[in-house]
C-alpha cells in the first residue's frame, strides 16, 4: 500500500441486484436533451442538434433515497433518467460493439439547480453549479443485463407524491445507449466503472422539502426518493 499523505476518499459504489458484490463507479456521463418533447420544453429544436454530454461527480451517487434540498436554489427540478452502467470500455467503440460494454441498468435522478443552470447557460459558463453538486444524483441499484437484458424501449415514468409528472417511453431516445456510448468514445477513453445517464423525458419540474418521487421503468422496478 503507498503512504498516503491525507485520508483517502471512500470509494464510490452501487448495490447490483441479485448479488452482494457492488459495482464501482469510474465517472459519470450524462446526456442533454436526448428526448424531443424535453428538448421542446427547453427551448430547442431536437432535430438540428448533434448529442451533447456534461458530467456528475461519481460520489454525486446516491443510493440511500432521501435527497437533501440543496442550498442556493429555489428551483431544483426532477429529470427521471435510465443509466447505463460499463463494465468494460475504450475508445471509437463502434456502435454495432457498444453494448458489448454494457454490465447493466438501472434509474436515477439527474437533480438540478435550474436557477442555477439557466443563470450559466446565460453567461455562457460551465454546468456543473447547477448539476453536480452534492447527492445530485439519487439512483436505485444496478440490474445486471445478463438479467434484464438490454433496454430499448418500456415506460419511464415520474410520479412526484403520486402525481404524475413524466412520461416517457425508452424508445423516444433520440441517442439510443449504443450511440451514446460510441459518440462519447470519440472523445474520451470509457473504461469499466464508467456511468451514463441517458436523458429524461418532458415533465421535468420543481420539488419541495417532503415531496416523494417515486419513477418507474418497466423492467427495471421503481426507485423512491423523499426530498430532505
Ligand atoms: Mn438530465
Amino acid at each position: 500500500m503507498p503512504d498516503y499523505i491525507i485520508a483517502t476518499p471512500d470509494p464510490v459504489a452501487l448495490p447490483i441486484v441479485g448479488t452482494d458484490a457492488l459495482f464501482p463507479v469510474r465517472r459519470v456521463y450524462c446526456i442533454g436533451r436526448n428526448y424531443a418533447a424535453h428538448a421542446i420544453e427547453m427551448g430547442h429544436d431536437p432535430d438540428r442538434e448533434p448529442p451533447f454530454f456534461f458530467q456528475k461527480n461519481p460520489d454525486n451517487l446516491d443510493p440511500s433515497g432521501a435527497f437533501p434540498y440543496p442550498p442556493h436554489s429555489t428551483d431544483v427540478h426532477h429529470e427521471a433518467e435510465m443509466y447505463a452502467a460499463l463494465k468494460s470500455g475504450g475508445s471509437d467503440i463502434a456502435v454495432g460493439d457498444a453494448l458489448d460494454h454494457v454490465y447493466g441498468y438501472g434509474l436515477s435522478l439527474d437533480m438540478t439547480r435550474r436557477d442555477l443552470q439557466t443563470e450559466m447557460k446565460k453567461m455562457g459558463r460551465p454546468w456543473e453549479i447547477g448539476k453536480a453538486f452534492e447527492r445530485s444524483a439519487p439512483c436505485g441499484p444496478v440490474h445486471p443485463a445478463s438479467a434484464v437484458g438490454h433496454l430499448t424501449q418500456g415506460s419511464l415514468t415520474l410520479t412526484v407524491n403520486g402525481e404524475t409528472r413524466q412520461q416517457g417511453n425508452l424508445d423516444q431516445m433520440i441517442w439510443k445507449v449504443p450511440e451514446m456510448i460510441a459518440y462519447l468514445s470519440r472523445y474520451f477513453e470509457l473504461a469499466a466503472g464508467d456511468v451514463i445517464l441517458t436523458g429524461t423525458p418532458a415533465g421535468v419540474g420543481p420539488v419541495d422539502r417532503g415531496d416523494v418521487m417515486v419513477m418507474r421503468v418497466a423492467g427495471l422496478g421503481s426507485l423512491t426518493v423523499r426530498v430532505t
